[in-house]
């Protein structure tokens, strides 16, 4: 079956007659009915899917973590409380005091935080790479333990080979870790292109609705195991709520993928043609630096793009035009089904390049559901507050 079927039909229960969506299992306590079934239930749950209590997760969980790893195309996955905390476990997971991380220089910036307030505290090393085969090759020392890469790059969606990639990683035993995000599984499953580990902030087009914090951390075999087990140590977990919101915006993540970068595309062509903008950055564009790669390896795109400006147009400016938006509102995230706008400070964003110091102002949009109409019509409003 398609990956969109088998969505809409993952993680129900099975008895009949029965609701068609898993019960919300509220639970910290699970009762025994006797000390025999609470020794055998945990000398077997860490090896079986078994209800033993609560934070090691309820039939509600276990359900939504069904349908992430059909997204991601793995054997077990690790459910956390949001994208961040994904990042976190999968970092401590794999490195320790010691060890040296590479890091491609277009990552969501918080992935910087952690490295500057947790890794090298910790006696971790890092370094920053362009995305290149021949950047990593560079960059490669003796004690390199990971390899950490988000495909397309945030804001900018800088694309990166990551079959490549992962063939001189895996030649030298480094896993290589993917934020998946952009894609959420649907579009792209880095895992069978060579990567160890996937993650994925389902706060974005999983939840889809703008109304929950979620992560998640695919993989396979020893490493999905270990990956366990830390977030067991970490004491992470997620609410049952959280999991039935999930799994409920899991059964129309395709469609609602589908038709915002329907709508982001042509908005992005609209874009393109305004005088005051200098690049719309966008990978289903044929100008994006990275646009044949997208087209290999992806099955589309989604409701991102982010326009900068000329130099000409002073954040001033830019920030006009963003207050008199009136259908795309102002705030973090995306994937929701309402149309968004942030700035974007790609000068703080990226170590490597600094051509953006003399770049003009970046402007990311999160295209929505609304109609495509309205919200050309909003875009084509707040232009003539640019010229102001
Ligand atoms: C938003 C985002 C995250 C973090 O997710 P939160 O749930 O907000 O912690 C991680 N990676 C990418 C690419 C993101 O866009």
């Amino acid at each position: 079956m398609e990956l969109t079927t088998q969505l809409i039909h993952s993680g129900r229960p099975e008895a009949t007659p029965a609701a068609v969506n898993p019960a919300i299992v509220r639970a910290s306590t699970v009762r025994y009915s006797s000390i025999h079934e609470m020794h055998e239930t945990k000398a077997r749950r860490d090896t079986e899917r078994l209800l033993s209590y609560g934070r090691r997760g309820t039939p509600t969980t276990f359900a939504l973590e069904d349908a992430i790893s059909l997204l991601e195309g793995s054997d077990q996955m690790q459910l956390l409380p949001s994208g961040v905390a994904a990042i976190t476990l999968a970092l401590v997971t794999l490195l320790k005091p010691g060890d040296h991380a590479l890091i491609v220089d277009s990552v969501y910036l918080p992935v910087r935080r952690s490295f500057n307030q947790l890794l090298k505290p910790w006696g971790v090393t890092v370094t920053f790479f362009d995305g290149t085969v021949e950047g990593l090759k560079a960059s490669l020392q003796e004690n390199t333990a990971l390899i950490y890469a988000e495909v397309p790059g945030s804001l900018t969606y800088d694309m990166l080979d990551l079959s490549a990639l992962c063939d001189v990683a895996n030649e030298r035993q480094i896993p290589v870790v993917v934020d998946n995000t952009w894609a959420s599984g649907y579009l792209f499953q880095p895992l069978k292109h060579g990567a160890s580990i996937s993650l994925m902030a389902g706060t974005k087009y999983v939840c889809g609705h703008s109304d929950i914090m979620l992560g998640s951390v695919s993989a396979n075999g020893e490493i999905a195991h270990n990956l366990r087990e830390m977030a067991i140590t970490l004491g992470q977990c997620i609410s049952p709520e959280d999991a039935y919101l999930a799994l409920r915006g899991v059964r129309t993540l395709a469609c609602r993928m589908d038709a915002c970068a329907k709508t982001a595309i042509a908005l992005g062509d609209w874009l393109a043609t305004q005088e005051e903008v200098a690049v719309v950055h966008q990978p289903s564009r044929i100008t994006h630096p990275g646009h044949d790669i997208w087209k290999r390896d992806f099955s589309g795109t989604n409701g991102l793009l982010t326009v900068e400006f000329k130099n000409t147009v002073t954040t001033a400016q830019s920030e006009a035009f963003i207050d008199a938006l009136q259908l795309f509102g102002i705030g973090a995230s995306w994937g929701g089904y309402e149309s968004l706008v942030v700035p974007s400070n790609l000068v703080a964003a990226r170590s490597l390049d600094d051509s953006w110091q003399s770049r003009g102002p970046c402007v990311r949009f999160s295209v929505g559901l609304e109609s495509i109409e309205d919200l050309q019509s909003d875009l084509a409003n707040a232009w003539a507050y640019l010229s102001r």
